[in-house]
């Protein structure tokens, strides 16, 4: 969220993420120093009270001295007033130092009460010394007794400083403090047009709420938006508040995550006081999730966790449709989400929030285009066509990235090649034309790649091939880019199909041209099991299994289905991949020559257009 690249507060956000950095890591610096002087207090102390082994040897325990004492062995018993040490010399032969013992004893006075009888009796001798009060020493004394206590106090406050306790709750855009208001506007989001015509009546609501109170309507308290990340839920909200002219309060749901029980759950009561006193306005809790996935009865953070859930729930329920205040969550897990959540009163109105389709990319594109100098080649519409898939956020990003590779290529304006270079930089990552790559490993990822473009050619369902490349980028070798033209809802099972074959083609080539396998399929076989076991688990498109859904929140939930099922998607799966890796071999097989002629094309010149690739099929 908040990938907001093009906002005119960018600045200002920019220098309010070092700021925060910067406290985040006087934070840190605090809490290292807290640590260091408690350590070195504790180590203070222990020197303190550490003797030497002499020290110890001339102790004695109280109950011993009862005992000397009660046998008539002790000649002296020499006290200080304040102090609870007593040194008692001990009756015998030699130098009266060495008889001498040290006690510690509860308090002098009760020890003078207990023994005193006895000691006159037997005549000990007692030495009572007035000893002058030393101010320093007993200040010092009474702080060092007291520096543990002290230390963890303060560093029990720090932490709950950081965690927040008497932290803010929020972050809000347009509140009585004078900060500022939202200026995001419905016409600052493209596409989704069905999406704000749902959310309009909000805003004419939190506009006038009189009216539609004065009709007796109920209006949602809360609305849950689902949709991947960048699809611009956070864009919606502010959106919403921008056009009501009302306050936003902002927080994300791992804001309520805490490290000490009820913190959470503090932050949560605090987040709607602060409403209250705003409204009307509007919460947007992003990444929901966070704190309201399902209940669980287990201990520790999940018991926190659940704290901080209930007393969401209970302060949606809490507040009056009266008093003006719209909960807008977002979350792209709403499966994890606590059932409770969506009960009636809470957030009963869930808005999809989906990836944009065909249209909705080229009008974002162009809402994104504004201020952006572009070459007459460039063609939004055709950038739209190739970015299936895409959120908003993420076109965003490749004008964003088209942007900076015009600059440091000192173009005058954003040609369409720089748009296409910040799209495959965005999908396959940044080329990497210095890598030293020896030729045995050149040779292997022409024929890879070749095998998968080759394949894919004689595949009906799968998309035309736009470019095959041995060029490293991110983390891939090479990479076959298809044209993704086409905006489907639905996926047929024939397309899954020869979609594996098409990613079983890389690993195909490099076994009949080189009669070699290597790790460059790894990502091939990962994607390919995935659609293997999607179609058995998920999409039920296994006639022996049947069209179940084996998809479960609860392994144990797998046991209903017994061991034969289990085994059974087991043994589908992978003769799912081992058909789709015979049909390409085959494929390839019947082809030797175009997969020879593409592979050496690709040695040749590291990089083959559409174009290229099509003049040998003629
Ligand atoms: P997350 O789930 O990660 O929080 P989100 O769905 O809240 O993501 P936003 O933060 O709203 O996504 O979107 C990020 C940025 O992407 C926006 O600030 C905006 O620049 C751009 N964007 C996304 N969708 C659209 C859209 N429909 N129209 C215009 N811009 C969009």
């Amino acid at each position: 969220m908040g990938k907001e690249k093009k906002k005119p507060n960018e600045k200002n956000s920019k220098e309010k993420k070092s700021k925060e950095e910067k406290i985040e890591l006087l934070k840190t610096v605090v809490l290292i120093a807290l640590i260091i002087l408690c350590l070195v207090g504790a180590g203070v102390i222990y020197y303190f009270n550490t003797q030497t082994p002499e020290a110890k040897e001339k102790e004695l325990a109280y109950t011993e001295l009862i005992t000397t004492i009660n046998k008539g062995e002790v000649e002296k018993l020499e006290m200080t007033t304040g102090s609870n040490v007593v040194t008692v010399t001990l009756k015998g032969e030699g130098e009266e130092k060495d008889r001498q013992k040290t006690v510690m004893v509860p308090s002098v006075q009760a020890f003078t009460e207990l023994v005193q009888e006895k000691v006159d009796k037997d005549n000990v001798e007692i030495n009572l010394k007035q000893e002058p009060v030393n101010i320093f020493l007993r200040v010092t004394d009474a702080l060092f007794s007291f520096l543990p206590t002290i230390l963890l106090v303060v560093l029990m406050f720090m932490i709950f400083k950081m965690q927040g306790l008497g932290g803010d709750s929020g972050k809000v855009y347009g509140g009585e403090d004078g900060s500022k208001k939202s200026d995001v506007r419905f016409d600052d989001i493209a596409g989704l047009d069905e999406e704000k015509n749902e959310l309009i009546e909000i805003v004419d609501f939190l506009k006038k709420p009189e009216a539609y109170y004065e009709m007796g309507a109920k209006i949602p308290k809360g609305i849950l938006l689902y949709g991947k990340p960048g699809t611009g839920k956070t864009l919606i909200a502010k959106a919403i508040a921008g056009e009501a002219g009302v306050p936003f309060i902002s927080m994300s749901g791992s804001e309520f995550i805490e490290m000490f029980a009820g913190l959470g759950a503090s932050r949560v009561r605090k987040l709607f006081e602060k409403a209250k006193k705003m409204a009307p306005c509007i919460i947007f809790i992003d990444e929901i999730d966070a704190i309201g996935s399902r209940r669980t009865s287990n201990s520790g953070s999940e018991t926190e966790n659940n704290q901080t859930l209930n007393q969401l729930l209970v302060e949606m329920d809490g507040f009056d449709t009266e008093e003006t205040i719209i909960v807008l969550a977002a979350t792209n897990r709403p499966e994890m989400l606590d059932k409770a959540l969506l009960r009636p009163g809470r957030f009963d109105r869930q808005v999809t929030i989906p990836a944009p389709d065909l249209n909705g990319r080229e009008a974002i594109l162009k809402l994104h285009s504004k201020n952006k100098k572009f070459a007459s080649d460039v063609d939004l519409k055709s950038i739209a066509g190739d970015t299936a898939g895409f959120t908003g956020a993420e076109l965003a990003n490749v004008l964003n990235e088209a942007a900076i590779i015009a600059t440091r290529n000192k173009h005058k304006e954003i040609s369409n090649e720089d748009i296409e270079n910040a799209v495959k930089k965005i999908t396959v990552g940044l080329e990497k034309t210095n890598r030293v790559i020896s030729d045995k490993d050149k040779k292997l990822t022409a024929y890879h790649e070749a095998g998968h473009a080759v394949v894919s050619k004689f595949l009906p369902t799968q998309t035309e091939v736009k470019e095959v490349s041995i060029i490293p980028r991110g983390l891939a070798g090479g990479y076959t880019m298809y044209k993704t033209n086409e905006d489907k809802y639905y996926v047929s099972k024939t397309e899954l199909l020869e979609k594996m074959v098409a990613l079983m083609g890389g690993r195909a080539a490099e076994k009949l041209a080189l009669n070699e396998i290597s790790t460059g399929a790894s990502n091939d076989i990962e994607v390919a099991t995935g659609i293997a076991k999607d179609m058995l688990t998920v999409y039920g498109m296994d006639d022996k299994i049947g069209p179940i859904s084996l998809k479960v929140d609860d392994p144990y939930e797998l046991q209903i289905f017994g061991d034969k099922v289990i085994d059974e998607v087991g043994n589908q799966v992978q003769k799912l991949i081992e058909d789709a890796y015979k049909t390409a071999q085959r494929i390839l097989a019947d082809n030797m020559d175009l997969l020879d002629a593409v592979a050496q094309a690709l040695l040749e010149k590291e990089k083959i257009t559409q174009e290229e690739f099509e003049e040998f099929f003629k």
